[in-house]
């Protein structure tokens, strides 16, 4: 089976894993610290926090910006959950801004009529998540004029889109937003196992994040109220245990070596969809020009109108021919859980309609031209 997306380990990665399980630390160590600036210098922000997952980085990212009860924070519907759950771990309330038709990201036109709205009627978020789906970063620009007209917070899900450019610069970099968080989960653009980071460039907020990724537990003097000597420690926050280990970072340090070269190649594997699928009768991802994708995920959209095959045809016959397919995303409202929550199909209609027709094709750096070959070719057989 050709998988939508997979790692890539090299022998380097295996003996930098290695060479940390033979040192004194296996968590808590040099490589952990040296992982946080390579990310921080890669992007151009001042400071990196590395934790467990993406997932504990938006929860602490959330926390450090004061996010609580009677708050509000905004997403994309069309995202993985954790974009939206960071909010209620902070008891705080959830809402979405539908999606552009072309980029699938959050669309600006969508955040601006509802902040509109949302001032009028004394709801406004304090903060919205932009998720950079499949890579391609949000319209940060427009996202921050509104950030500084309405006064929400913004931290960015860049989960897909470490390596990722906006407007000739880094995504990572925070000129736009307050955090920036990338996931190194296996399939996405380099991994760490299980891991997660925050970027930002404001101390304060650093400091913060640092703290509750470790029980919200202080050795530094300045921040403690007594001290009883050089052993004391002081929990001054409630805080968790989203410590990122040493063995991790150093495979996240590692793999970080080959960051540009996994973009490239996966901007290859496009640039070869793109020619190759262009007269098909689907949708392939169109590009914003301010954005280099990272291209964690190709999502190709099989229009229900204009096709007379559907998306769940396809699907079944991609899987048929051992090919490992994808839908990228339910949208988070749907889910069970939300619905609870209150909220119910037709409440974004663009992410709803998306949906229906996305597929995501295999895309990863180790897919080889005969694999995605018979992609192609089996893609072609389905719509053609
Ligand atoms: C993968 C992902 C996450 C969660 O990442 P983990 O590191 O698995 O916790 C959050 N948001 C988006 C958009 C993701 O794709």
């Amino acid at each position: 089976m050709i998988p939508y997306g997979r790692q890539d380990i090299s022998q380097d990665d295996i003996d930098a894993v290695v060479e940390t399980l033979r040192s004194d630390w296996l968590t808590q160590g040099p490589a952990v610290p040296n992982f946080e600036r390579k990310i921080a210098a890669y992007c151009g922000a001042q400071y990196a926090v590395a934790v467990n997952s993406a997932t504990s980085a938006l929860h602490i990212a959330c926390m450090a910006l004061g996010l609580g009860r009677g708050d509000i924070l905004w997403t994309s519907p069309n995202t993985f959950a954790a974009s939206a759950n960071c909010a209620l771990y902070c008891n705080a309330t959830v809402d979405f801004v539908d999606i552009d038709r072309r980029t699938y990201n959050m669309s600006v036109d969508a955040l601006r009529n509802k902040l509109a709205d949302a001032e009028r009627e004394g709801r406004l978020p304090r903060i919205v998540v932009p998720v950079h789906f499949a890579g391609q970063s949000c319209e940060m620009r427009e996202i921050k004029a509104l950030a500084d007209q309405y006064g929400f917070h913004i931290i960015e899900d860049a989960s897909h889109a470490v390596g990722g450019r906006y407007l000739d610069k880094c995504v990572g970099d925070c000129r736009y937003s307050d955090i920036t968080i990338f996931s190194f989960h296996p399939v996405k653009i380099i991994t760490t196992a299980e891991g997660g980071i925050a970027l930002t460039n404001n101390g304060e907020l650093a400091g913060r994040i640092s703290l509750l990724r470790s029980h919200g537990i202080t050795r530094d003097p300045a921040l403690m109220e007594e001290s009883d000597g050089p052993w004391y420690y002081q929990q001054i926050e409630l805080g968790y245990n989203y410590r990122m280990t040493d063995m991790q970072a150093a495979l996240g340090l590692s793999q970080t070596a080959r960051l540009d070269e996994f973009v490239l190649r996966r901007h290859a594997i496009a640039e070869h969809y793109d020619a190759m699928l262009r007269d098909l009768p689907i949708t392939i991802p169109w590009q914003h020009p301010d954005a280099y994708s990272a291209y964690h995920l190709y999502p190709i959209c099989i229009p229900a109108q204009i096709s007379n095959i559907n998306r769940r045809a396809v699907f079944d016959g991609f899987r048929a021919a051992g090919i490992g397919v994808n839908v990228h995303y339910i949208p988070v409202h749907m889910h069970p859980y939300y619905n609870r929550l209150g909220f119910k199909a037709g409440d974004f209609p663009q992410a709803e309609a998306y949906y229906r027709e996305t597929i995501s094709l295999p895309m990863y750096p180790t897919l080889t031209q005969s694999q995605q070959a018979h992609v192609i070719d089996v893609l072609k057989g389905l719509v053609a």
